[in-house]
């Protein structure tokens, strides 16, 4: 399997973007090894896990809290995994979240590494060392940075990932080439989801492409004091919906990134607001949708980019080119109670 070693500032993780769960036996010592995956991964995919010490999860965002943390403990206790012990998340990225923040914590911090089974954590979730739980409607509101000793994509998971997965995965995709490459974002105007799930290799060198633009900015900002910042465009607004509606992650980043985009024309007079609606919808993602403001107002004011009263938004001068803005949290308020 192909290495590529990427170093972050106190330490490196091994990508290996072309790869085969089963090679990981050539990386690290099995036995040595405690998977966590969830119910749904693990049925799929069960040969995968056989005769492997596996943590089995249920699957989705509303068990990314502390009482799974808890019993996932419990469980490497009685597998008296220690010191020496990888953990190892395998699946999306509620999977790979709660991985990296238990062996963040347990012993006081152990070896980790990724197998990202969806498309959303291949290109975003699992890469960059965040990692946490979701507290009450506050989303990913305690966690660590700290960074997994490796990441393998295996492609073949994919083969299971259903429709809505790949539509939140692509949402992230829109986000990537809306804030730092035109040359992405014309490559999904002119492909569709079609192209993308039929030609495999169109979409490894796409997972790829998101996969390396991630990981620079990471590199570049890795405790997000600027730069990192930038890929929070969509979610501000996206994370007070998510958790209040009935939505999906890309699908409230989706309609985050449309009223993103009308923000941007008044303060920076971006003027492709169009383009951005097109591609997302493209993709089978929602733009605009009705809420209640003020009750989305309030959630969104605890939002973590907050500083006292003023809110850092990550608004596009034009395809391509995300930038931060600070906009005092009453201003704010204002923009969005006007937008209908
Ligand atoms: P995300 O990666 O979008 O952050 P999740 O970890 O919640 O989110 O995964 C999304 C859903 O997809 C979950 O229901 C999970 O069980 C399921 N899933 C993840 N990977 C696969 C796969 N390769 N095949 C089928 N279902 C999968
Ligand atoms: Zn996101």
């Amino acid at each position: 399997m192909k290495r590529f070693k990427i170093n972050f500032s106190n330490s490196s993780t091994d990508y290996y973007l072309v790869g085969d769960i089963a090679n990981l036996k050539k990386i690290i010592v099995f036995k040595d090894v405690v998977f966590i995956t969830d119910e749904n991964v693990f049925r799929y995919h069960k040969q995968k896990f056989k005769g492997r010490n596996t943590i089995v999860l249920k699957p989705g965002e509303e068990f990314k809290v502390q009482a799974t943390v808890d019993a996932i403990i419990e469980q490497l206790i009685a597998m008296e995994a220690d010191r020496k012990t990888t953990l190892i998340g395998v699946g999306g990225g509620v999977v790979t979240d709660i991985t990296g923040y238990v062996a963040s914590v347990y012993m006081r911090g152990i070896k980790f590494g990724f197998v990202p089974t969806t498309i959303l954590a291949m290109v975003d979730a699992s890469i960059g060392g965040k990692n946490g739980i979701d507290v009450g409607v506050y989303k990913n509101l305690v966690g660590t940075i700290r960074q997994p000793s490796f990441i393998l994509h295996d492609h073949k998971f994919l083969n299971t990932l259903p429709e809505t997965e790949w539509i939140n995965g692509f949402a992230e995709i829109v986000k990537h080439a809306c804030i730092k490459d035109a040359a992405l974002f014309r490559q999904l105007e002119e492909n569709s989801f079609k192209t993308f799930q039929k030609k495999k290799d169109t979409l490894r060198d796409l997972i790829q492409r998101n996969t390396v633009l991630k990981t620079k900015v990471v590199q570049g900002d890795e405790f997000e004091k600027g730069e990192r910042r930038l890929l929070n465009f969509g979610h501000t607004l996206g994370h007070a919906l998510e958790n209040q509606y009935e939505l999906s992650h890309g699908q409230a980043i989706s309609i985050g990134m449309t009223y993103a985009c009308h923000i941007s024309e008044q303060l920076t007079g971006f003027k492709e607001t169009s383009r951005v609606v097109n591609v997302l919808n493209k993709y089978g993602l929602p733009t605009y949708a009705s809420f209640d403001k003020q009750k989305v107002f309030e959630v969104l004011k605890m939002d973590k980019k907050r500083e006292r009263k003023e809110m850092n938004y990550i608004l596009l001068s034009k395809i391509g080119k995300g930038i931060i803005q600070t906009i005092p949290l009453k201003k704010l308020e204002q923009i969005l109670s006007e937008m209908s």
